[in-house]
This record gives structure tokens, C-alpha cells and sequence, in this order.
């Protein structure tokens, strides 16, 4: 109606400018006929979905479509940065529609863990979040671990519905997503990328052999996430891709440690104790006083505390900081969006302090493990 071109597999507005936006199309396959976006092409062709991305408003409206269907929606989301991946607004928009709480990437938590208790926390936590969940799944999409789990679940829920697949951009959502075409999709059969006339426009809509669909949104993309405001080059380094080796430090009150450039943990008062980090064994920790802290970063920042490089730190807002008091009586992790979290191993208290780029979500949450 607007005159813009639109991809006759999605109906989305077609673009060339940004690769990771929905409607993306190479400037050369404008010319065949008919135009498709590179997400529809992937499917079509190659029985593979790939990942792309929208703002907040954007999705919520992508959302609120779901709320008027009978659906199954999977919420996938990504263990490491989980307070940062969930989709806390889902159940407002959704309605009744049950939902599945897939939780990737449990391969990055140490072997020993206890499955259970992660279980526990993730359902409490979500609980907390005002979400109404039907299952949790830890899975690993890397692993294929949990996916047989999920996938049972689906045909469980599924009943007559469509299958929605939403989450953050970064937790594993397209080789989900390719795990189920796979798995629900005749492949012998060539897929079609099938728009459904005057309804959703930039959801994929992927068909089953029953008729229904798996319905792929975009991924959201929430800037409170470290891993959005990194360089392409540090989300290699802050996005761990094996399994975390907790670093342990006995601190007395006054010690920092700085997480190379990309943030700092403060422990300002309280008898001396313990503290682990769970951060991605590519960054690098230096323990300092906290007296000397600031100076060091002023003159160190981007060369001995780096990743990122002072040019990428540059580029990055400055950091602010944030202090809690961790009460007597309860295991606490100091979680950071994206980098990950700092687990405050004794019960007797203390007073700490983040200082991370302004805009990153930074909290006070029960210990995970
Ligand atoms: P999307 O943006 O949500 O579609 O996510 P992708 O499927 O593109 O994956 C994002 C990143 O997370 C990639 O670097 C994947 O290799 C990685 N990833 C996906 N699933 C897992 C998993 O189960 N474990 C680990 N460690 N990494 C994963």
C-alpha cells in the first residue's frame, strides 16, 4: 500500500542497507524475480534460518500478534546472561498462550553442576519476572544436549497450534530454529517460505508437514546487554565459547579486579572472604588496591587493562558505578549483563561496587551455582 517493495516469502518491507535488520536483500537479487529477503532465501534454499534483529517497539508489536492466536511460544533464552536475555514483558503481550522457557547454553556452567538446583533458580527467577512458564528446558544448542527434552515438549504443547520462537539476539535462536526444521520438516520435500496473506509481516513463517507452521521472530535487541555494546571483536572475547573456569579470590575489604578494561569489582567493606568470577576465560583479571584503582585505569586503560583497545574503549560510554550492601544469610551474585557475574561465596556481608559503561544492566541476584 506504502509503494515499498516487500518480500513476497514474509512480506517485509525490503532493504539493502543493513545486513542484520529484517528485509535485508543483496542490492543483485533486487533483479530476479520474485524478490525474497536473504532470511526467506536461507530457508527456501538452504533449510536454514540465520539471525536478525529489531528494537524494542519493533518487537513488542511483533509480540502483540502472537496474543491474538492460538500458539505455542518458545522463549528461548541464554543461561550465562539470563536476567539480561529474558523477555520480561512476554506474558503481557501474549495472552494465555502456553509458553516453554528454553535455557541455552548450559554447556558454559562447570560440569559438576547440580542440574537441579539450576532448574530450581531458573523457575523461581522467572517466577519473580512475572512469567507464567508451562516447562523449563536447559538445553545446549552446541551440545545438542536437552533438545530431544524440548522437542518432546513441543509435540506436547503443540496440539493445533503454530510454534513461535522469540528471544534475545545472541542465545542460540537460529540453531534452534534450524534444529526444528530440521527435525519437523519433510526435508525430501522442497520448503517453501509461505506468506500468510494480510497477516504478520517479519516473522518467517516455516511449514510443517501438518500443515502448521514454526513461526521465527527476530531477535530483540536489548541495549542494557553488554554484548551489544562491545565491538565485534570483544564480543569474541566477553562471550565465553567453553565451558567457565570459575576464578576464586580471597579479598580483604579495599581490593578491586578489574576485568580487563571492560569493568571493575570493588569489595569495599566486610572481613576478608572469598569471591569467584564467572567471566569468559578470554578476559583477563588483575587484582589491585581499590585506593589506587581509578588511577590505574586513568593511565592503563586499553593497554595493561585491556581488551578493548583504547580506540574501541572510545567508543564505549563511561562507566558508572554501582554499590551494594549483600545482607548476612544469603549467597548473592553480583551480575553484570553480558560479562557475567561474581558470586559472593560467604554469608557474613559485605559492601561492593561494579563500575561498567553506563547503560549495562548490573544486579543483585540469588546465587545460580
Ligand atoms: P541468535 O542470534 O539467537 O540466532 O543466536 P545464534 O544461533 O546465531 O548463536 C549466537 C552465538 O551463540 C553463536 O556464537 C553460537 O555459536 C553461540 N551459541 C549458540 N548456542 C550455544 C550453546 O548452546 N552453547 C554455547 N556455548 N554457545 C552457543
Amino acid at each position: 500500500a506504502d509503494g515499498a517493495l516487500r518480500c513476497s516469502g514474509c512480506g517485509i518491507r525490503l532493504q539493502t542497507e543493513e545486513q542484520t535488520k529484517p528485509g535485508y536483500v543483496p542490492q543483485q537479487a533486487l533483479e530476479k524475480e520474485p524478490i525474497i529477503c536473504q532470511r526467506c532465501f536461507r530457508i527456501k534454499n538452504y533449510n536454514e534460518s540465520s539471525s536478525v534483529t529489531v528494537e524494542q517497539d519493533e518487537f513488542l508489536k511483533l509480540l502483540a500478534q502472537i496474543g491474538g492466536k492460538e500458539a505455542l511460544v518458545i522463549h528461548i533464552v541464554d543461561l550465562f546472561d539470563f536476567q539480561g536475555s529474558v523477555i520480561s514483558s512476554l506474558q503481557r503481550f501474549i495472552g494465555n498462550n502456553p509458553v516453554l522457557l528454553a535455557v541455552n547454553k548450559i554447556d558454559l556452567l562447570p560440569k559438576v553442576t547440580n542440574w537441579n538446583k539450576v532448574r530450581n533458580w531458573v523457575q523461581k527467577e522467572a517466577k519473580e519476572m512475572g512469567l507464567k512458564v508451562e516447562d523449563v528446558i536447559l538445553c545446549s544448542a552446541k551440545q545438542s544436549s536437552g533438545f530431544d527434552r524440548l522437542l518432546e515438549a513441543v509435540s506436547e504443547y503443540r496440539g493445533n497450534r503454530d510454534v513461535y520462537v522469540v528471544g534475545a539476539t545472541n542465545v542460540g535462536k537460529s540453531t534452534l530454529i534450524n534444529r526444528l526444521i530440521h527435525d519437523y520438516s519433510d526435508l525430501d520435500q522442497e520448503l517453501t517460505v509461505s506468506r500468510y496473506p494480510g497477516t504478520t509481516l517479519d516473522m518467517v513463517h516455516i511449514p510443517l508437514d501438518d500443515g502448521k507452521s514454526i513461526i521465527d521472530t527476530p531477535g530483540i535487541v536489548y541495549p542494557s546487554r553488554y554484548s551489544e555494546l562491545v565491538a565485534p571483536v570483544d564480543l569474541g572475547v566477553i562471550l565465553p565459547d567453553k565451558s567457565l573456569k570459575p576464578a576464586v579470590y580471597q579479598l580483604n575489604e579495599g581490593q578491586s579486579i578489574f576485568f580487563g578494561g571492560f569493568g571493575r569489582f570493588d569489595f569495599i567493606q566486610g572481613e576478608r572472604q572469598s569471591f569467584t568470577c564467572f567471566v569468559s576465560g578470554r578476559v583477563p583479571l588483575h587484582r589491585t588496591k581499590l585506593e589506587r584503582a581509578d588511577e590505574l585505569f586513568a593511565e592503563h586503560a586499553g593497554e595493561m587493562l585491556a581488551p578493548p583497545s583504547r580506540e574501541n574503549l572510545a567508543n564505549l560510554p563511561e562507566w558508572t558505578r554501582h554499590e551494594f550492601r549483600i545482607n548476612k544469610g544469603s549467597k548473592q551474585d553480583l551480575f553484570i549483563s553480558g560479562l557475567g557475574w561474581i558470586k559472593i561465596n560467604n554469608d557474613f556481608g559485605a559492601v561492593i561496587a561494579a563500575h561498567v559503561p553506563k547503560g549495562v544492566k548490573v544486579m543483585v541476584r540469588p546465587s545460580l551455582i
